[in-house]
């Protein structure tokens, strides 16, 4: 599974990193990246769905 977060849809909530800041970063500005290239291993699919779900702006978009 591989997530990628929107830079022209995200506002810079945070949810993502809170949630699941293994998966992503964020920049000076408060902005979210994924990590790792957005690669998220197998069995951690489900806490990567959670932060996709809980971005306000649905700027992560998740790649099977
Ligand atoms: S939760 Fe969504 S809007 Fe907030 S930083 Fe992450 S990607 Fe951006």
């Amino acid at each position: 599974m591989k997530v990628h977060v929107d830079p022209a849809r995200c506002q810079g909530h945070g949810r993502c990193y809170d949630l699941a800041p293994q998966f992503f970063a964020s920049d000076d500005e408060g902005y979210g990246s994924e990590r790792n290239g957005g690669v998220i291993p197998d069995g951690q699919e489900h806490e990567a769905q959670v932060a996709a779900m809980n971005c306000p702006e649905m700027a992560i978009d998740v790649e099977q």
